[in-house]
């Protein structure tokens, strides 16, 4: 057998394929007793109809594929932003296994998170001793600087209180008193994955800030990015702060520990921002939150309890790197460099060379609200229309949002939001109303599959291709990115629509 040669270990995608599989594969399916190819085909066909598709959109109790991770996994990529910081939960284990193999699929990265494995006897009993027990290993063991706490669903299902756990915990000398343990809740029963970050950015802030008032001010701004999975915004960010000469602490800095160099030494804790520049950051002039949904709750903390003036500027796009660079030179007293001027022009010009293959394209798209609203408005600015735009974790005020940016041009004239919905409901919708172009992560590629649509990968995850998250798609470098992926993707279609010759290639032209 070739896959028992250990210099010829097959991949599955050939391995599979050998005679032994396939007989097991067939002998499965006779075992299983499903139907015929001719019955399974009538019914895939049946599944691309208005028909089908009312009936898709009228089911309530189930739902299948959202485009949406849980609370937990949000939260843990906050805390992994800050110096020495350990995410820790508390819950069962399967969930965190989980976080962390969807973060190393997306990153290529290690990504070190524990959990407190509840098993039967805590979820009857609570898990306070886990807490205790797990919070002291944790300490000892890996010696991080701040252990950040959030739970599962399991947790929270019978009401687990962190506070009183942590308090006894440190009163049982599982961490030293004055060691920070920050913590938040967050089911996964209600919100997202952009919850869950909110309510630990939040949970970290207020616990590093504790018992400090904003008296001075540090002449610093202070960037939020939000749930950001594209490492080359968090560097775009700073580059242009470092070229306009502001002073700033992002909040926090994940872009060393998802992307560190190779050096053969193995850090746990690379990066982050320093914690007593996290605590400073109370002293701030105003804090610029880059994404709006995943933030909500924590810049009502620093409006309410800093006092601390916040913003929100998404600078994707032409539009919306315009307005971060103005709102940044408002702030601050600094002019926008001739350097970034020069960018913009760049920008503008590669929109121009290609605005004839984009003009009028139909686009569905789908992902979280802030990237869904930048896409937006990039697509408006370079004359394509949003058909479709599908948020699963969507909400009222993001929907009013979102139209208000849609009405503002003719090219948003025929686009539906659907707030709450799935991708099979977007299936349903590619069916009935195809569009030329979707836009989405990687759970994109069984739309492709089926409807044949061509797909952008952008957002998060993207587990099938590499590195398009050491890119930004922030500023007007990030704006050359999203128009690279979105006129390529189009181009590469053509090509494939035009291959055969005499027949569809009647004059397959090399320039484009
Ligand atoms: S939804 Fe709840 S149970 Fe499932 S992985 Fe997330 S936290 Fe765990």
């Amino acid at each position: 057998m070739p896959q028992d040669n250990i210099d010829q270990i097959q991949d599955h995608v050939t391995l599979f394929h050998q005679e032994e599989y396939q007989q097991l594969f067939a002998g499965k399916k006779e075992f299983e007793g499903g139907h015929s190819p001719e019955e399974v085909a009538r019914i895939a066909e049946w599944t691309k109809t208005w028909e089908y598709r009312e009936q898709n959109f009228s089911r309530e109790a189930l739902t299948v594929n959202p485009a949406k991770a849980c609370q937990p996994l949000g939260a843990i990529l906050a805390a992994v932003g800050f110096e020495g910081t350990l995410p820790f939960v508390h819950g069962s284990q399967g969930c965190v296994a989980y976080f962390r193999s969807h973060f190393t699929r997306h990153f290529k990265e290690p990504f070190s998170a524990v959990s407190s494995s509840m098993t039967e006897d805590a979820a009857v009993f609570g898990g306070q001793n886990n807490m205790i027990e797990g919070l002291a290993t944790s300490y000892n063991l890996y010696k991080p600087k701040m252990i950040a706490v959030c739970t599962t669903c399991m947790a929270e299902v019978i009401g687990d209180d962190l506070q009183a756990f942590i308090n006894n915990s440190k009163a049982a000398n599982s961490v030293p008193q004055d060691y920070p343990v920050p913590y938040a809740h967050t089911p996964s029963f209600v919100g997202s994955h952009i919850t869950g970050y909110d309510n630990m950015m939040k949970g970290i802030l207020s616990n590093l800030t504790e018992g400090k008032k904003a008296e001075t001010t540090n002449g610093k701004i202070n960037f939020i990015p939000g749930f950001e999975t594209y490492i080359g915004n968090l560097r775009e960010v700073k580059r242009i702060a470092e070229l306009m000469g502001i002073n700033y602490t992002l909040l926090a800095d994940n872009s060393e520990y998802l992307d560190s160099p190779n050096t053969g030494e193995y850090k746990m804790y690379p990066g982050g921002t320093p914690l007593t520049e996290a605590a400073d950051s109370i002293n701030a002039e105003a804090t610029i939150a880059l994404q709006s949904y995943s933030t909500t709750k924590t810049r009502d903390y620093i409006n309410s309890e800093w006092k601390q003036p916040t913003y929100v500027n998404r600078p994707i796009g032409i539009r919306g790197t315009d307005e971060f660079l103005m709102k940044l030179s408002a702030l601050t007293g600094k002019p926008i460099p001739a350097e970034l001027e020069d960018e913009r022009g760049r920008a503008v010009d590669a929109l121009t060379d290609s605005q004839s293959w984009l003009h009028g394209k139909r686009v569905a798209m789908y992902g979280d609200p802030d990237l869904v609203i930048g896409l937006t408005q990039f697509l408006l600015e370079i004359g394509a229309e949003p058909v479709h735009i599908l948020v699963s974790n969507s909400n009222n005020a993001f929907e009013a949002e979102l139209q208000a940016i849609l009405d503002a041009s003719p090219f948003g004239k025929g686009a539906t939001i659907w707030g709450g919905k799935d991708l099979w409901h977007l299936r349903s919708l590619l069916f009935t109303e195809p569009v030329d172009l979707l836009i989405g992560n990687s759970y994109g590629k069984y739309l492709w599959r089926d409807t044949k649509t061509p797909l952008v990968r952008i957002g998060y995850p993207i587990f099938d291709r590499h590195h398009l998250h050491r890119y930004s798609t922030y500023g007007y470098q990030g704006a050359i990115n999203l128009l690279n992926w979105i006129v390529n993707t189009l181009l590469d279609e053509l090509d494939r629509n035009t291959i055969i010759p005499s027949k569809t290639d009647i004059s397959y032209d090399l320039i484009r």
